[in-house]
C-alpha cells in the first residue's frame, strides 16, 4: 500500500531522490519490490518540499507541494521540472488508493498542517477516529493525518499506539517532516533507512541496491535530525 521518501540532509534536486535511482519511486509505482499490500501505485502521486526562506538556525522552512491524482510514471511536466527543484528536506509518495477512498489531488500525500508535510502508508477505519474538520479529504489517510496534527507530532507515537489498540487492522506507516526533523513510524508495513554521507533518506523500500540500506524493525518510531537517528520501540 503506497511507497513513501523522505529526505533530511543537504540540498539536492527532488529529481535524485524521486526519479533518478534505479528503484525509484517512479519505478515502485508500476514495479514496487517489497510492497505486501497492493500491485502497483498508480492512484496518484505527491512531491513535499520545504522550501528555506531565511537563513540560521530556526531559518524558516515552508512547505511547497505538488500532488496529482495520475500515475508519477507518466508526468512528463515533473520529470521535465523536478532537476530544478532543490531541497534540504523532501517528503514524497505514490499511492494505490484502498477500495472505496477517493482518487484525486486532495487525498493523495502528503498532507500538511502548514508546518509539517505527512505521508500515510496502509489503512485505517475513518469510524474509530476522532471527527475532525481540518482533514483535506474524507480519505482515511487525510483524516488519519489531520488527528496526528491536531494531537501534535510530539505525541506521534503515543496516537499511532492508541490508533493501533482500537483498529487491530490499521497498518499506520507515517511519515512526516518539518524542515528539521524527520519522523516515521513502521506499524504493519516496510521502511528502510540509508545513512548517506550528505543525509538520510526513509524509504518504504530501497531506492537502490546500496548495502547500506537498514530495515526498520515492525512497530518502531524513527526519529531524525542533523546529527541525530534514533528508534524507538512503539509499546
Ligand atoms: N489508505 C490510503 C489511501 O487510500 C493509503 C493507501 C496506501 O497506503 N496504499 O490512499
Amino acid at each position: 500500500m503506497c511507497r513513501h521518501l523522505g529526505w533530511l540532509g543537504a540540498p539536492v534536486a527532488v529529481s535524485a531522490l524521486v526519479l533518478d535511482p534505479t528503484h525509484s519511486l517512479r519505478v515502485q509505482s508500476y514495479a514496487p519490490r517489497r510492497q505486501k499490500h497492493g500491485l502497483m501505485n498508480a492512484d496518484g502521486w505527491g512531491v513535499g518540499f520545504f522550501d528555506r526562506v531565511s537563513d540560521g538556525p530556526s531559518g524558516d522552512d515552508v512547505p511547497r507541494r505538488w500532488r496529482s491524482p495520475a500515475p508519477l510514471w507518466g508526468d512528463a511536466s515533473f520529470e521535465s521540472v523536478a532537476p530544478a527543484l532543490r531541497s534540504h528536506c523532501v517528503v514524497a509518495a505514490v499511492r494505490s488508493a484502498t477500495v472505496g477512498m477517493p482518487i484525486e489531488a486532495s487525498a493523495t500525500a502528503p498532507f500538511t498542517d502548514g508546518r509539517w508535510l505527512l505521508s500515510h502508508n496502509g489503512v485505517v477505519d475513518r469510524s474509530l477516529l476522532p471527527v475532525t474538520s481540518s482533514a483535506e479529504s474524507f480519505c482515511d489517510s487525510a483524516v488519519l493525518a489531520a488527528t496526528i496534527f491536531e494531537r501534535g507530532i510530539d505525541a506521534l507515537g503515543e496516537t499511532i499506539v492508541e490508533i493501533g489498540g482500537a483498529d487491530p487492522l490499521a497498518r499506520l506507516n507515517i511519515l512526516a517532516a518539518n524542515g528539521h526533523r524527520l519522523v516515521a513510524t513502521t506499524w504493519g508495513d516496510t521502511l528502510s533507512v540509508l545513512r548517506r554521507d550528505d543525509g538520510v533518506v526513509l524509504a518504504s523500500e530501497p531506492y537502490d541496491d546500496d548495502p547500506g540500506w537498514e530495515d526498520v524493525p515492525d512497530r518502531h518510531l524513527v526519529d531524525v535530525t542533523v546529527d541525530r537517528l534514533e528508534f524507538i520501540p512503539l509499546v
